[in-house]
């Protein structure tokens, strides 16, 4: 901000900003870093430090940053049609376009998009929508949700409930009635000496188990992240989302793929649906849709959930000002552009994407890493106190800290959950940005170690 210096900012920050998801007593005394520039997979503090970005801003700048197209097609939606809602039988052309686009784009016969404001949102929609789904059919007592133990759906009640982060759970009563978890597939932490097809498929039986329990005239749905991101980028085995697939098809459970991290390239295919070879009912998503460049969220319903909510469930008593926002919807069309014109996920699969996976991988052979995993542009390092045990550090997430504040001072955003330490960087990043990333990485981890 021009005219007002660092200190003053971080002072300011400190007297008026809440910051989501941090110890804000502690962040004071260590003061925010203020932000001020981006151009593809770095960004710059207004210290002048150029940081190399490995975290695409919160797994959601999957064009890189500064792309000046993004910008200019905003100021021009915005000089012709600002605003307008889709509420009382209107919309704009970007929302129109945006949703035949997303039905194009999406696998199936995902083709029908209501808009969100973000991904918390989405999920939110899901709750009610596929429980209304199942009312209007005479089936109210399908009331039920399935989803995992440390999974992450946002921050709202229904996000953070449908999610298994504890400690959001234990923020002001949560979870809300009629949601269930299940544990992961985390093979790290309990895959103990099951090959990668014979965990898959245990994991997916705690769903069998969890539909039997509760009774599958009682359950509307399972929602699962396709890669689980926030707790710690838990890749599930190959089989695991066909085997969820066939257990929801059997006991007539609604399948729910949040893509919000996923979507729009992340694994190397548009849609994580793809890369499982699995057919959601339902797909939530955000983050890459804009490239997080304007807020946004979708849900996309199959034909069969459209067509009930359209033709047996009268008005659909849910929306948000901004569902459709033109602005938000034409921006997310010129990131689509961008992403298919430039053959961004093809190069991310075919190219850049092995070659981050090889380096990546080589990580693995630092004595504090216990395993290096990756799918297409999303992986993590899990540090450990001893090789080749699958052991966790006594007093979880400090090392972790201590490592991503060694590859901050060198440069390098990651992000540490837990003892791991997570990789999401913009899908544009290039051969020479892998190799910087890989060398700080490793200089980080030996003054971890
Ligand atoms: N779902 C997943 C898998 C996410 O990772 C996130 C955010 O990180 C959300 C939902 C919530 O999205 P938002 O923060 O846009 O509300």
């Amino acid at each position: 901000m021009p005219g007002i210096d660092t200190t003053t900012l971080q002072r300011l920050d400190a007297a008026h900003h809440l910051h989501p998801f941090n110890d804000n007593a502690a962040l004071a005394k260590r003061g925010t870093r203020i932000l001020t520039r981006g151009e593809g997979c770095y960004v710059w503090d207004a210290e002048g430090n150029q940081l190399l970005d490995a975290f695409a801003g919160l797994w959601c700048v999957n064009v890189g940053y500064g792309r000046k197209e993004l910008g200019r097609v905003a100021a021009h939606q915005m000089d012709e049609l600002a605003y307008y809602n889709s509420f009382f039988q209107c919309t704009t052309e970007p929302t129109v376009r945006l949703s035949a686009k997303l039905a194009e784009l999406t696998p199936h016969d995902l083709n029908h998009a209501f808009f969100t404001n973000s991904g918390s949102e989405a999920n939110d929609t899901i709750l009610r929508m596929v429980r209304h789904f199942w009312a209007v059919q005479g089936k109210p007592e399908k009331f039920n949700f399935i989803s995992r133990h440390d999974g992450y759906h946002g921050s709202t009640v229904a996000g953070a409930s449908l999610g298994g982060m504890k400690g959001m759970h234990k923020q002001g009563g949560l979870p809300i009635p009629g949601i269930h978890h299940i544990d992961p597939p985390y093979w790290f932490g309990d895959g103990g000496e099951m090959d990668e097809e014979e965990y898959g498929r245990v994991a997916a039986k705690r769903l069998e188990d969890k539909i039997l329990e509760l009774g599958p005239e009682n359950v509307a749905a399972f929602i699962g992240e396709p890669v689980m991101g926030a707790i710690g980028v838990y890749i599930p085995p190959r089989n695991y989302w066909k085997e969820i697939e066939r257990i929801c098809r059997q006991y007539d459970v609604l399948l729910v793929a949040d893509e919000v991290i996923c979507g729009f390239g992340r694994t190397g295919n548009w849609f994580a649906a793809e890369t499982f070879d699995f057919r959601p009912d339902v797909m939530t998503l955000a983050k890459g849709i804009t490239s997080g460049y304007i807020p946004l969220g979708a849900v996309m319903f199959n034909d069969r959930v459209a067509e009930v909510l359209a033709t047996k469930g009268g008005e659909l008593a849910h929306g948000y000002t901004y569902s459709g926002h033109p602005v938000c919807a034409a921006v997310a069309l010129e990131n689509i552009r961008i992403l298919q014109d430039e053959k961004i996920i093809e190069t991310c699969r075919n190219d850049t994407g092995p070659y981050l996976a090889e380096k990546w991988k080589a990580l693995g052979e630092h004595p504090l890493v216990g395993e290096a995993r990756i799918l297409g542009m999303v992986g993590a390092l899990e540090l450990v106190p001893r090789k080749p045990a699958r052991e966790y550090f006594p007093d979880r997430g400090r090392v972790g800290q201590m490592c991503r504040d060694f590859a901050l001072r060198s440069g390098l955003i990651l992000r540490a959950t837990n003892d791991a330490m997570l990789l999401s960087p913009p899908l544009v990043i290039t051969k020479a940005q892998v190799d910087e990333l890989a060398e700080k990485t490793w200089r980080a981890l030996d003054l971890t170690a």
